[in-house]
């Protein structure tokens, strides 16, 4: 229930989380299961193997929930398997959208070849300074991939489609095709979320939603690493509104803008399986 409205509607995201992460940043709010560099151990701790059939079963069963699409999260380095089990799921009925919930840290080859399922890209746009990509998450690259990745992704999928009717009770829109670019502000490194931010306007306009998130919050482990001291505290609402205005003075109007205390451990899922 905790994605963007359009996406969760009343009815709820079929969310499947795939183990590890190609990125691996070391502030992973979800480090159990992504597998983040610097999470205790280094290692992945929470995951179940299954197989594509068993795979496509999931997806089927998430559609007999009510669920309103197919969020595939952190699917990158499964995706080959995950596009045969979408395949599966569909000559068995599946006709939901599937989200490919992602870093922006694909090669366009990727996309072009095992991307063909997605109908919509709920995916982050990191950093646009090499330096802090370098150093947070050993992708020094993430820039240039994720500009390159963007306009695939624009490519594969097109500009946003709604659904155009309401969904339970409160007339969400859920989004049927279109890409979400999701930006989560850092704290201390407000100067790398406005590049970003004027990168989407300048580039892609209306073309795509901005999501500019401010729930990060620190794993417990980076209080112990003096190195990333800059990153271990929550940001604060002076510097999150400093970001949305800035988004706001550049003309966007087609965000999601977070309101109130969202910063809290609560929004880490328990992963217990
Ligand atoms: S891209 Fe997202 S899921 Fe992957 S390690 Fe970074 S923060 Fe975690």
């Amino acid at each position: 229930m905790w994605e963007e409205p359009c996406i969760s509607g009343i009815e709820g995201s079929g969310t499947v989380f795939f183990t590890g992460c190609s990125l691996r940043c070391v502030y992973c709010q979800n480090n159990r299961i992504s597998g983040s560099f610097s999470a205790p151990g280094g290692e992945v701790s929470v995951g179940k193997t299954v197989t594509i059939s068993e795979l496509s079963d999931i997806f089927l069963s998430l559609q007999a929930q009510g669920a309103n699409n197919i969020n595939l999260v952190t699917p990158d380095h499964f995706m080959p398997d995950i596009d045969t089990a979408l395949n599966i799921a569909r000559e068995k009925g599946l006709l939901l959208p599937v989200v490919c919930n992602c870093s922006g840290y694909e090669s366009v080859d990727s996309l072009r070849k095992y991307y063909k399922n997605v109908d919509i890209f709920l995916t982050d746009f990191k950093y646009m300074d090499a330096e802090l990509a370098g150093r947070l998450s050993k992708a020094p690259d993430y820039p240039e991939v994720a500009k390159k990745a963007l306009s695939e992704m624009i490519k594969l999928v097109g500009e946003p489609v709604f659904s155009g009717r309401p969904s339970g009770t409160d007339n969400i829109n859920i989004m049927k095709k279109g890409i979400i670019v999701r930006h989560l502000v850092l704290p201390g490194h407000k100067k790398n979320s406005k590049e970003v931010i004027e990168y989407i306007a300048e580039n892609f306009g209306d073309k795509v939603y901005l999501s500019i998130m401010n729930q990060y919050t620190p794993p417990a482990y980076l209080f112990e690493m003096p190195e990333f001291k800059d990153i271990a505290r929550k940001v604060t609402k002076r510097e999150y509104t400093e970001v949305v205005d800035f988004a706001l003075s550049l003309g966007i109007e087609n965000a999601f803008i977070q309101d109130g205390e969202t910063a809290s451990e609560s929004f880490i899922p328990d992963f217990s399986v």
